[in-house]
């Protein structure tokens, strides 16, 4: 029981920073924070992703080209450009680590607003990080797995991050419905997304990449969005400035252009 309450903390926790500091914020600047509170959620950040930690400035770098260039061979991850989901998240790792080490040449309208601690990224990017977090994962499981069948689930918390970069990247490229049709294959994969957090409600999120409420729907209810709220509510991040119509709708917020390409 302990094993199973373990996985999913680290299933939504990792995933709660994923979606809200890395892609949300890092990635299309959907709200504002001050650097202090970035340290904050960089570190929290690295506590919850542990072993599957990705550099926030690296992710929001290759997510932005995800955006600009989806479905075409300059896509990090595209399922129409790999042959099945190992040999597309091959590519991804390929992709994040270029970014990460400085060895791939990225425009610089890609570039603004990234968050950025770089000595913090090289600690908690480094092999000796992820095998220490490796090492505790496995203690926990040694100590707690009523038996061994329960060790098939390490791999998956190794690797969380790109598990779950998987899950939306091929799957709501491939399946599912569409409310909005954009010239890509973004899908929304889940009626009600409990399992991602908000993150499948993809077709939406291509429609409108930097909205603080991925669902559209009444039945897309994104799970983070209330968080958002009241973070803004404690000041803690900032909102973009809404119109009243806005405030009424909050699925139609923001309505500006995605920011990396102003
Ligand atoms: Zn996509
Ligand atoms: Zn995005």
């Amino acid at each position: 029981m302990a094993v199973l309450i373990f996985f999913i903390c680290v299933w939504y926790l990792s995933l709660f920073f994923q979606s809200f500091f890395q892609h949300r914020y890092g990635a299309h600047g959907a709200f504002k924070m001050s650097k202090g509170w970035e340290k904050v959620f960089f570190i929290f950040t690295y506590i919850t992703q542990g072993s599957s930690y990705m550099s926030p400035r690296a992710y929001a770098i290759m997510h932005r080209l995800h955006h600009a260039h989806t479905d075409t061979a300059l896509d990090p991850h595209s399922p129409s450009f790999s042959k099945n989901i190992f040999t597309m998240m091959w590519r991804t790792r390929g992709f994040y680590r270029d970014i990460f080490e400085g060895k791939m040449v990225v425009d610089a309208k890609y570039m603004k607003n990234l968050p950025e601690w770089n000595s913090f990224d090289r600690m908690a990017n480094s092999t000796v990080s992820r095998v220490l977090w490796m090492i505790a994962y496995t203690a926990f499981f040694v100590r707690f797995a009523p038996n061994a069948w329960w060790y098939l689930l390490l791999p998956v918390i190794y690797a969380m991050g790109a598990f779950h970069g998987a899950v939306v990247n091929w799957f709501a490229h491939k399946y599912g419905y569409i409310n909005f049709r954009l010239r890509n294959t973004s899908h929304n994969l889940l009626f009600f997304d409990f399992l991602m957090l908000g993150e499948s409600y993809h077709n939406n999120h291509h429609k409108r990449p930097s909205a603080i409420n991925f669902g559209t729907r009444w039945h897309e209810i994104d799970p983070i969005y209330p968080i958002i709220r009241f973070f803004a509510w404690l000041r803690i991040i900032k909102l973009p400035k809404l119109t009243p119509v806005q405030e009424k709708h909050p699925e139609l917020t923001p309505v500006a252009k995605h920011p990396e390409l102003v």
